[in-house]
């Protein structure tokens, strides 16, 4: 904002560090470049040259944000609340036990002696006394999965299982909160929700189509055998392990062939991975009749899978809590054919399964180097301080928080932060009132849907509300943190099922923050509760501070925001209404008119290609992509436009420049800042290899490219000569 100076241009530090962000990025040749098609080259020439792979623009905070971290949690109490310059020094007594919990998980997780002491032995008897609970011989056994034999011990590995908090039959949901989600047609509810399990890899390709890399299926298999092979050393030879590993992945291709079939037969989507992905979909074109049927009474529960267990899984999610009178259920039909493919195995293979994702979980929790060499995901190629704050994160998250936001969030940050969000809902308003193609109706629904929007900036003001050590304490009163790693591992899990259990008896709310967490350098949209959460671990320098001019904050957070906001209107968040219900809530004749203009979207980015180091070209994937695209342009209009109308009403000499970019008008620098936020360090190799295992995403140079191609201020500040975007909704 800089409006505490009047100088023409800001030279306070924020300011000269934002200003050498920018120039070091900068292509030297940069005046002979045409910013109308090589913008990504010319504002990220320098990042690609100075940042390590796979770091991109905006999210290179995210080191910073874990280098305070652990500065903080290195230090005794004293001296780590002394470097909080936020911090109030009065002793508070709740605010010094949370710091004391954090710092021994911290402290136990970087004790290596300990830690090497203990060995793999800790995942040993973990494995071990889950095996025992349907007890197999883990040798080579021909015994097939016996129905009446068999039923009773596989439920109670899954209650045992999920009791830990691992993840079984259920996956993890996009936009569900822990294990619930607002049900959908009464969205004040929380219910349980079971979507299809995770498996190991991607064996389908967004398409639906088999995807089946042989290279990553073979290291897969070696993954499994090899970690077999540490858990068992004496009772499974290498053989036997890679028969059996080689079984557990077919049984998950089986499941997910079968269950594909299914999806396609009974949904409306035009492919299999869109409704696994949506997780819904039942032949009728009613959203809410839809939804309806995945609201599933617990009492029915069992008879959709009796021998998987799903009601016996649901009843320990609750976490001793009661049990609830219905869940929801993501693609019902497909259930039975999951069970299928499982009861066709040997026992031993549908147990193995499940102790292998008990191995996954807690496997970057013990020291062995074989597994290490396994490489099976968890901390491998980051360093031990990252881990471990990582670690921390994962158990004590809150607290962590709250000593990131009172060491680098002032409440000045807070509240520019917060008033730029209301100004771009606010400009979105005003979009949305000018569009002449949408009807009065719906465009007065969507006004409201913005109006119910909700803009959750910085950190959580209840469960738990971060401004208060008391509540933090309180949010935590049943953790056990002691000096052992892997001990600490397992509470964090179970604790993080009780919470969850916890909430599932209280309202939906709007500002629970689930799908973000202050020191996070990102930012989200849920369209289940129609809010965005703008973490402070995203509001900090170069991007943000309040010494920065307006046009820096709005070109860089801005666009992001007016990103986020974008989301509740793009090609699947228009969907859900003022009440954040999904359904059929516009009129045919705005619904055509926005398929034309989301046709648009998709055309420009397939033809947006990438090329490999071969030479060869990639197509975008326009379809699969055109959400984040459609906010991306949705957002730079909107954040454009309220930078304008708050640049009017401040006097000129708060239009501070930043030093060394006098070749620049302010225009431009906004559209620049938009650019070096996804500026990436990425070889051109990996950049074919992310856009093959088709990300939601385009490829950050496409979101520069696209996103100033669909800008109209932009052709204008840079004076292209064609000025009309090439697509555009908002
Ligand atoms: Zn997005």
């Amino acid at each position: 904002m800089g409006q505490f100076q009047s100088a023409e241009v800001c030279t306070t530090p924020a300011c000269i560090q934002a200003a050498s962000h920018i120039l070091e990025n900068l292509a030297p040749n940069w005046k002979d470049m045409d910013p109308c098609t090589d913008f990504d080259k010319m504002v990220c020439h320098g990042f690609n040259q100075l940042h390590d792979s796979p770091t991109v623009g905006l999210f290179a905070q995210e080191k910073t944000n874990n280098r305070l971290l652990r500065e903080i949690l290195e230090r005794p109490y004293e001296e780590a609340t002394a470097v909080q310059p936020y911090v109030l020094r009065r002793r508070d007594n709740a605010a010094e036990h949370n710091f004391d919990m954090a710092h021994r998980a911290y402290a136990a997780c970087m004790d290596s002696d300990a830690i090497e002491a203990a060995g793999v032995k800790p995942l040993m008897d973990l494995v071990n006394r889950i095996n025992e609970q349907w007890p197999i011989e883990m040798d080579y056994a021909d015994d097939l999965f016996d129905e009446a034999d068999d039923t009773a011990g596989l439920h109670k590995v899954i209650a045992a299982l999920t009791k830990l908090n691992v993840r079984t039959w259920n996956g993890a949901p996009d936009g569900a909160r822990g294990n619930r989600k607002p049900d959908p047609i009464d969205q004040k509810k929380q219910r349980i929700i079971i979507s299809i399990p995770d498996f190991s890899l991607n064996y389908f390709d967004s398409e639906g189509r088999a995807y089946l890399d042989s290279n990553k299926t073979s290291e897969l298999k070696d993954q499994i055998a090899g970690a077999f092979r540490v858990v068992f050393p004496v009772s499974l030879n290498e053989e036997t392990a890679k028969q059996l590993a080689g079984e557990i992945v077919e049984m998950e291709i089986s499941m997910l062939r079968e269950a594909s079939k299914t999806a396609q037969d009974g949904g409306n989507s035009s492919t299999s991975a869109n409704i696994f992905a949506r997780g819904e979909g039942s032949g009728t074109t009613d959203p809410q009749e839809a939804l309806k049927k995945t609201i599933i009474p617990l009492a029915e529960l069992r008879s959709f899978a009796p021998v998987l267990g799903l009601d016996v899984l649901v009843r320990e999610l609750v976490a001793g809590g009661s049990t609830p009178d219905a869940v929801v259920v993501l693609l019902p039909a497909i259930w039975s054919t999951f069970e299928q493919a499982v009861k066709k195995q040997r026992k031993i293979v549908v147990q193995s399964w499940l102790l292998w994702k008990v191995i996954k979980q807690f496997s970057a929790n013990v020291e062995s180097n074989e597994l290490k060499n396994l490489d099976l995901g968890g901390d491998a190629g980051s360093n031990k301080y990252d881990t471990c704050v990582e670690h921390v994160d994962d158990s004590l998250r809150w607290i962590l928080d709250q000593l990131f936001v009172r060491a680098s969030y002032p409440e000045l940050t807070r509240s520019a932060a917060a008033k730029m969000a209301t100004n771009i809902r606010e400009e979105m308003k005003v979009h949305v009132e000018k569009l002449s193609w949408m009807s009065e109706e719906t465009r007065k629904r969507t006004v409201k849907k913005l109006d119910n929007m909700k803009l959750n900036i910085g950190f959580p003001e209840h469960d738990p509300d971060l401004r208060s050590s008391d509540d933090i304490a309180e949010f935590y009163s049943g953790v056990n943190i002691t000096s052992s790693f892997f001990d600490n591992a397992l509470e964090a899990l179970r604790y993080q099922l009780v919470s969850d259990a916890r909430m599932l008896s209280k309202p939906t709310s709007q500002s629970e923050w689930t799908s973000a967490y202050s020191h996070q350098t990102n930012a989200a949209y849920e369209s289940t509760v129609n809010s965005i959460f703008m973490p402070a671990g995203v509001s900090r320098p170069p991007f943000f501070h309040p010494d920065l001019p307006e046009w820096a904050l709005y070109g860089a957070l801005g666009t992001v925001i007016g990103h986020e906001i974008t989301h509740g209107l793009d090609s699947s968040g228009r969907q859900y209404d003022e009440n954040a219900l999904k359904t059929n809530w516009w009129d045919d004749k705005s619904v055509a008119e926005y398929a034309k203009r989301q046709q648009c979207f998709e055309d420009q980015y397939t033809k947006f290609e990438l090329v490999g180091p071969d030479g060869k070209k990639y197509p975008g994937n326009g379809n699969r992509t055109v959400g984040e695209n459609i906010s991306d342009a949705g957002g730079l209009a909107v954040a454009y436009d309220a930078w304008i109308k708050e640049r009017k009403s401040m006097p000129n000499t708060w239009d501070q420049g930043l030093p060394g970019l006098g070749d620049f008008t302010h225009e431009q620098l906004f559209f620049i800042l938009y650019g070096n936020v996804w500026c990436d360090a990425l070889t051109a190799q990996e950049r074919v290899e992310k856009l093959r295992g088709n990300p939601i995403h385009a490829p950050n140079l496409h979101r520069i490219l696209g996103g100033t191609a669909n800008s109209r201020a932009f052709k204008e500040a840079f004076k292209c000569p064609k000025k009309e975007p090439e697509c555009e909704i908002f």
